[in-house]
């Protein structure tokens, strides 16, 4: 048994160090992603329920790698987070992204709000505010079309800098969503307190509503409380006619996902826009 006890740990110890090896070569490419400009930004389409129209983006990074592999974010992001390395990354996405609608403002297409992603860290950065407004000045995107994404979880871990941090963005006119809504921690006594102007219905609750009656009923009831506590809705992971139709006669506002389209890249986007509806 001791034998057996002894390889096991040997096999576990491996495993560890493969995993951290792998762990210092992903963090190594990224440093050099960095560097080398191997970011990109694609753009969702953000849909009207009522209208049909397309209201505005979420900007998605992408990671291009030399080889012409695309690396999803899901994979890079926890690791980008756990290195800190989220913050020159999230400030370039936050200008990228607003130098690129700025131009689709520019061009008729001013009604179009932009939403970004911002981590944890990022959020509770103390650079925030000073990266933010850096940004809207230099970029020249006005604040009020900037909407940035946060989680459930950081507003609930540091509720006091958390509230504090909402209040000066909103202060400077950039509108705030909760992301990913229903999947977290998050209490209603918070959602209440927060100065929060869109709920984004995690994907999960969108893509069982038609299968399943209890997600129906917890969408329905996320679309209530949004409404009653002056915040629009947009529901994520749209994919088919009948989710869309079912979202539509609960009253939410907006919808984003597949069904419409998936996201583009910027010629893509422009494209799309250029052409109007769908
Ligand atoms: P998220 O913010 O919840 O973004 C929505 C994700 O759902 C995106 O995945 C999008 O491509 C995908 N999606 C959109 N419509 C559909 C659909 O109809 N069906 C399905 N199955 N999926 C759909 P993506 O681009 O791989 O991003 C994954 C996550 O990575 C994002 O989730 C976000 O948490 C994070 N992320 C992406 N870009 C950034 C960024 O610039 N900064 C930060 N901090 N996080 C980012
Ligand atoms: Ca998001
Ligand atoms: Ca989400």
């Amino acid at each position: 048994a001791k034998a057996k006890g002894k390889n096991n740990f040997q096999f576990f110890s491996d495993d560890m160090a493969l995993i951290a090896s792998r762990k210092i070569a992903l963090e190594n490419d990224m440093r050099r992603a960095i560097t080398n400009k191997e970011f990109v930004l694609y753009y969702q389409p953000q849909i009207q329920v009522e209208t049909g129209n397309i209201i505005g983006m979420e900007a998605l990074i992408r990671w291009k790698t030399d080889d012409g592999d695309v690396v999803s974010p899901g994979e890079f992001i926890p690791l980008a987070e756990e290195t800190r390395l989220i913050l020159p990354i999230g400030e370039w996405v936050l200008y990228t992204a607003c130098e690129q609608a700025k131009k689709w403002h520019d061009t008729g297409h001013s009604h179009l709000k932009l939403a970004v992603n911002l981590s944890p860290l990022q959020f509770l950065h103390e650079d925030l505010m000073d990266v933010v407004k850096f940004t809207l000045h230099k970029t020249g995107f006005p604040a009020s079309s900037l909407e940035l994404e946060i989680t459930e979880g950081v507003a609930v871990d540091d509720a006091e800098i958390a509230m504090a941090r909402m209040r000066e963005l909103r202060e400077i006119g950039v509108r705030i969503a909760i992301d990913d809504f229903g999947t977290g921690y998050s209490s209603l006594n918070y959602l209440k307190q927060f100065p929060l102007n869109n709920l984004k219905i995690a994907q999960p609750f969108v893509q069982d509503m038609a299968t399943n009656p209890s997600d129906k009923a917890l969408v329905e009831a996320m679309v209530f409380i949004a409404h009653n506590l002056n915040m629009s809705v947009i529901a994520e992971g749209v994919e088919t006619e009948e989710q869309l139709a079912l979202l539509k006669d609960l009253g939410c506002d907006e919808i984003q996902g597949y069904l419409y389209s998936k996201p583009l890249s910027a010629d893509q986007f422009t494209e799309l826009i250029v052409k109007g509806r769908f």
